[in-house]
């Protein structure tokens, strides 16, 4: 696979990168969102569909399922008394991600147009912005932009001047991470308590209310009325193949100029982070390690990610994931025992508890993770740790369950050596304790 260019200023789609961008309908409007967004859509519904896979746009909150795949899942006539529904998921949780928020605060147009567009393609009537708790600033923002877009005729009936009607509903979470996963999600519109759904059923067969239903990411969403008026070919046309676009990174850590940037996909990471974050903190030979797309998915060791495109399939070949492309930077300086056995107890601390795997797998891993950290262990309880975070993934409703695995699978994998060295000494220590 070559190397891919970076993106140039003309390319990019949130122009709130570089800075902040007035969040309003009249500059939005002075920047391009809601131009001509009628016509758009007289292109139909179908042709909208193919545009979007040929665009090979893959879900942006961290799954990486094909867009346009998803959409075509929904029915094409909707059964009387089972319409159908968009959600879009707002509830950015993901320790390291902060994309989402970013566009909310600074590109709200492009999401509610975006949001139109969507649901117009799926044939739904209705859809839902569901924003994490926290996110009160966030939550003003997009509620006023949403009011503007009402007021201007962009939502309702006849949105926009389209002739399809369509509303658009902000309902703000409470807190809790599992609500992000996208069927907790669905039981906490409905007013009950957010715990997943087994699936299948997927939420195209039944979702919110048993109805058939999208749930997608903010930038998914956000990304779909330049696809369109740029064409597919043109986004198609950043990164490696499957793995195409421009791609929000964020990048926080030991750096030294953390930001949320937008890039092609595919860029090296050593690119990526000499071009934007003013490098490493300390150099690049004080790299440690990095968690290259937020909390769930295992760090990779410094020499093998220097070179590496970030994208779904660069980053799987290496035994991670772009996941939310949440960059965590951990230079020399990092505990990496702790940093991970932190991740371990914010697992535990939010899992729902329905099932067993996860409510006692994520404690007993954290435990263990602490003791770890300490020395205080023998080396048969790491290859113990491991067993058991096998036995949680692949084994639980959610992917809460493989979220809490997988950090602590890496660390064994990729510093291995470091867990020993801290039983041997502590069990030193012990001995010279045992002496004296
Ligand atoms: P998933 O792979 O189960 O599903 C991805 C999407 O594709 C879902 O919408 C699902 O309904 C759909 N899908 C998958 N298979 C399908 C099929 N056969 N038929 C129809 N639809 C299908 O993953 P997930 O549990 O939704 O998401 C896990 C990811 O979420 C993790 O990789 C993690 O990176 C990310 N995550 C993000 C945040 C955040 O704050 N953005 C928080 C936690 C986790
Ligand atoms: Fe709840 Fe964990 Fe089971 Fe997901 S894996 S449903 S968070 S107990």
């Amino acid at each position: 696979m070559g190397s891919v260019t970076p993106i140039s200023d003309k390319d990019r789609i949130f122009t709130n990168v570089y800075g902040f961008q007035e969040p309003w309908l009249k500059a939005a409007r002075a920047r391009g969102d809601w131009d001509g967004t009628a016509t758009l859509m007289k292109r139909g519904q179908d042709r909208i569909i193919e545009e979007i896979k040929d665009s090979g746009l893959r879900g942006r909150g961290g799954a990486g399922f094909p867009t346009g795949m998803k959409w075509s899942f929904m029915p094409k006539e909707p059964k009387p008394g089972k319409p159908n529904f968009l959600v879009i998921n707002a509830d950015e949780s993901e320790p390291g991600s902060c994309k989402d928020r970013e566009i909310i605060r600074h590109d709200p147009h492009k999401l509610i147009e975006g949001a139109l567009i969507a649901g117009f393609a799926m044939r739904a009537r209705a859809g839902y912005i569901y924003i994490r708790g926290e996110f009160i600033r966030e939550t003003e923002v997009l509620r006023k932009a949403v009011a503007e877009a009402y007021e201007a005729g962009l939502l309702g009936k006849n949105a926009a001047g389209s002739g399809y009607d369509f509303d658009l509903f902000v309902h703000r979470g409470a807190g809790a991470y599992i609500c992000g996963e996208e069927t907790a999600m669905l039981e906490s519109l409905e007013g009950k308590q957010g715990k997943p759904r087994l699936k299948p059923p997927f939420p195209a067969g039944a979702g919110l209310y048993g109805c058939p239903t999208t749930v997608n990411n903010v930038e998914s969403i956000a990304v779909v009325p330049t696809i369109l008026r740029r064409g597919a070919t043109w986004f198609a046309g950043f990164g490696n193949p499957k793995n195409e676009g421009t791609k929000l990174f964020q990048i926080s850590g030991h750096v030294n100029k953390p930001c949320v940037v937008e890039e092609t996909m595919s860029i090296s990471f050593r690119e990526l982070i000499d071009l934007h974050a003013g490098g490493i903190r300390g150099g690049w030979d004080n790299l440690l390690a990095v968690i290259p797309g937020g909390s769930s998915v295992p760090l990779v060791p410094a020499a093998e990610i220097m070179d590496a495109p970030m994208d779904f399939d660069g980053l799987k070949a290496l035994g991670s994931g772009l996941g939310t492309a949440a960059v965590i930077v951990m230079d020399k300086s990092t505990d990496i025992v702790r940093a991970i056995s932190r991740i371990s107890y914010f697992y535990k601390h939010e899992s729902c508890g329905q099932c067993t795997p996860c409510r006692e797998g994520t404690g007993w891993m954290w435990r263990m993770m602490e003791r770890l950290r300490e020395g205080d262990a023998d080396v048969a309880s790491i290859d113990k740790l491991y067993d058991v975070t096998k036995q949680v993934e692949g084994h639980t409703i959610c992917a809460l369950g493989d979220a809490a695995a997988w950090p602590i699978q890496g660390l064994i994998r990729h510093f291995r050596p470091e867990l020993e060295r801290r039983i041997a000494e502590h069990t030193g220590r012990g001995m010279l304790e045992a002496a004296e």
